[in-house]
């Protein structure tokens, strides 16, 4: 347990939100500055330049002492670590980028750890979302069959195959997902009674008869949009970007120039 007053930190992570990362996980509500190890290390501030990882650490206010702290040029959040590939090609142990059509439907297990397989074509490959990832999972869990994906992360070789812990993923297009629905009356208007499967529909009101009348396709409205999705900060590995940082870099270089 280190002695540092969250407080502080919810306030550095405020002011200096362009230029620090991974400050705070406030979708579990967790200081993420400090280690969970036990190290001699305090604390550590990640920020895009050696100013503002010093600044942000000298906002937060410790209960114990600071003997000296040091600035780190590191690989970290760069996103480095991915390597393009398709299904065929990976390895257990690697970390890849890989797109995919979503080929069954995402599954559910005790402990609320979420999987959906995907297919590119050459392989299948299991992406999972553990519980540690938080809501995120929720984007997984409501994927359909047909959706178009880019998914981040490091596979695994598991006795049900390979699966790809996911730390990103991006849903890139939507699978329409339909129910056929019985017709409205031409004459009244109501909505008309099937006759059976591929028999047509009748009006109760008007009483007539249409063997001819097919079903209204109606499109139902997907849980997931299309978007770039990542895990929760406590859960993000240390050499994945955390989405926010993109834009934090283009502003800090074009404020530069
Ligand atoms: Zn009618």
């Amino acid at each position: 347990e280190r002695l540092v007053d969250e407080q502080s930190v919810l306030e550095m992570d405020g002011s200096l939100a362009l230029y620090t990362f991974d400050n705070y996980d406030y979708e579990k509500r967790e200081v993420r500055i400090t280690p969970h190890t036990p190290c001699p290390v305090l604390a550590g501030v990640r920020a895009i330049t050696p100013e503002h990882a010093e600044k942000g650490l000298g906002m937060v206010r410790f209960y114990e002492p600071i003997e000296f702290h040091v600035v780190f040029k590191t690989n970290q959040a760069g996103d480095l670590h991915y390597i393009p590939a398709r299904i065929s090609d990976m390895k257990p142990n690697t970390s890849y980028i890989v797109t995919g059509v979503v080929s069954s439907p995402p599954t559910i297990i005790p402990g609320g750890h979420v999987f959906v397989k995907i297919s590119d074509g050459t392989g299948e490959v299991t992406l999972a979302a553990y519980e540690p990832t938080g809501s995120f999972r929720r984007v997984v869990q409501n994927l359909v069959v047909g959706d178009e994906v880019l998914a981040y992360g490091a596979v695994k070789l598991k006795p049900s195959g390979p699966t790809l812990n996911l730390e990103k993923l991006a849903v890139t297009r939507l699978a329409r997902v339909t129910v056929k629905a019985a017709p409205p009356c031409d004459i009244c208007g109501r909505r008309m009674k099937s006759m059976g499967q591929g028999k047509g529909y009748r009006c109760e009101k008007c009483g007539i008869k249409r063997p001819d009348k097919e079903p209204l396709v109606v499109d139902l409205e997907r849980k997931v949009s299309v978007g770039v999705y990542e895990v929760c900060v406590s859960a993000r590995r240390h050499l994945a970007m955390p989405l926010k940082l993109k834009s934090s870099l283009r502003h800090y270089q074009h404020g530069q120039c």
